[in-house]
């Protein structure tokens, strides 16, 4: 086995999180010496395949389970994406300016998304209040046949979705293409990650490699990674897969998302032009437990039950989730609106929400599209928790990113760049970095 140079930064993962590192170390950073390991044989196959996510870019305007705190956070970090995407020139490429909206029904949510309304619109200062008039010029299916009541807030002229596959591969372009050392391996499989004196030493099929310092971005095997190491006892993955329904023909022109019930742990139902399917309307992602780390790729068995580590603190979560009737029913639903003869019928139901015409025979399974989300479960407080989660030891620094790990993937870069500056006393261009994508 041959052991290579000393890097001074190995990143595991060339998911849009990996890709984002990449891309602001060499940017923004003097850390010269970079390796980045990809199992795969070109960038962001998984989760970051448009095929995978929504391709939204959530900039916590019409995601009604945010708080105000929380909605300026995520704006903040999110619009590093829409800045990189034009202050680079990558406008209707990577990133394109589609209209959105948040679509309230019934009278309890239109009164909810009022409030809301009054409480947000400074933040959001954009925010267009359309009733059912306006509504019914704008996205007349929406319209078509409804009784109840509704309100919307719309969005126009941001940029909205991303293709978050191309965006990673312009991030290692943009670091392969810069004055540093990086070296992109694909088909790299990373095996176990070693501590030794000078740092970490890297193992994989075929080689070791040393490095200073290293970011695992590898989805639910960071935890693994991690947990190797003796990190993260305390933690486990929920896999939650997520399934998307096609429509025959184009429904809507803007991406309509749904009030979100406030007990429920994952997004609403939503609608979305799909970039991959020629603006067709995309409706999901439907939200269940499926026992696999990667959607449509070979069952990793023995890394799976290692994740999900079922033991008795672990299921103690999951018990106390069942327990809960709103969200015991929406489990059952959404185990339904999986199975091939009753699936659709199921999901149909959801999909009037948003366009209350829709029938079965309009949806067909979208085969080959939906992704995994690496839920974390934290086994000391039993809690399923739902934003993302970073583990940081010396120069070592585990992130796994369920959604909106997308959008918010050049703040995770940021920040982990100043970590690793820091670490390696190396400087983070502040300047620079605002400049062209901080949060302007
Ligand atoms: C159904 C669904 C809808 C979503 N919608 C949105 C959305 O609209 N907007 C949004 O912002 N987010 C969305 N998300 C979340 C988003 O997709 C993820 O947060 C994001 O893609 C995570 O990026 P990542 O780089 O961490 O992971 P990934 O894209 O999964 O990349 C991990 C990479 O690590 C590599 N890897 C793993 N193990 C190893 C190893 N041992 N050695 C080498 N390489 C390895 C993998 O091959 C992979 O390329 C959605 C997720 C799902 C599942």
């Amino acid at each position: 086995m041959v052991v290579n140079r000393v890097f001074d930064v190995a990143i595991i993962g060339a998911g849009v999180a990996g890709s984002a590192l990449a891309f602001t170390l060499a940017k923004y950073t003097d850390i010269n010496n970079i390796i980045v390991f990809e199992k795969y044989d070109e960038p962001a196959l998984l989760n970051s395949s448009p095929k995978s996510n929504s391709q939204t870019l959530h900039i916590g305007d019409i995601e009604t389970n945010y708080t105000l705190e929380k909605a300026a956070v995520v704006k903040r970090n999110a619009s590093m994406i829409a800045n990189y995407i034009s202050h680079f020139g990558f406008e209707e490429s990577i990133g394109f300016r589609r209209d959105k909206m948040i679509l309230a029904v019934g009278d309890d949510e239109v009164s909810r998304l009022e409030a809301r309304y009054k409480e947000f619109s400074e933040l959001f200062p954009y925010y267009k209040k359309m009733g059912a008039e306006e509504l019914k010029e704008k996205e007349p299916n929406i319209m078509e046949g409804r009784e109840d009541s509704v309100l919307a807030l719309g969005v126009e002229g941001e940029i909205t979705t991303v293709d978050f596959k191309k965006l990673s591969e312009s991030f290692i372009q943009m670091a392969v293409d810069s004055d540093k050392n990086i070296q992109m391996h694909y088909n790299e499989d990373v095996e176990t990650i070693i501590k030794i004196d000078e740092g970490y030493e890297i193992v994989t099929k075929n080689s070791r490699f040393k490095t200073k310092s290293l970011v695992a971005n590898a989805g639910a095997y960071s935890l693994l990674f991690a947990q190797h190491m003796g990190y993260g006892k305390d933690l486990a993955v929920l896999p939650i897969g997520g399934s998307f329904f096609f429509t025959k023909q184009q429904f809507l022109n803007s991406k309509v998302y749904t009030m979100q019930n406030p007990k429920l742990p994952f997004a609403a139902v939503h609608a979305d032009p799909d970039i991959t399917a020629n603006w067709n309307t995309r409706f999901g992602p439907t939200a269940f437990v499926l026992p696999k780390l990667e959607r449509y790729r070979q069952l990793h068995m023995m890394d799976l039950l290692e994740a999900m580590d079922l033991g008795k603190d672990t299921l103690e979560v999951y018990y106390n989730l069942l327990k809960d009737r709103t969200i015991r029913n929406y489990i059952i639903t959404n185990i339904l609106d999986e199975l091939p003869m009753v699936g659709k019928g199921v999901f149909v139901k959801d999909a009037q929400k948003i366009i209350p015409s829709l029938r079965k025979e309009d949806l067909v399974f979208a085969d080959g599209y939906g992704g995994m989300r690496p839920q974390i479960v934290d086994k000391v407080k039993h809690e399923l928790k739902m934003g993302e989660a970073k583990l940081i030891k010396g120069g070592a620094i585990f992130n796994m990113t369920p959604s909106p790990g997308a959008s918010t993937s050049l703040a995770i870069a940021r920040e982990d760049a100043q970590t690793l500056c820091k670490h390696l006393g190396k400087t983070f261009n502040y300047e620079l970095h605002e400049k062209e994508i901080g949060n302007r």
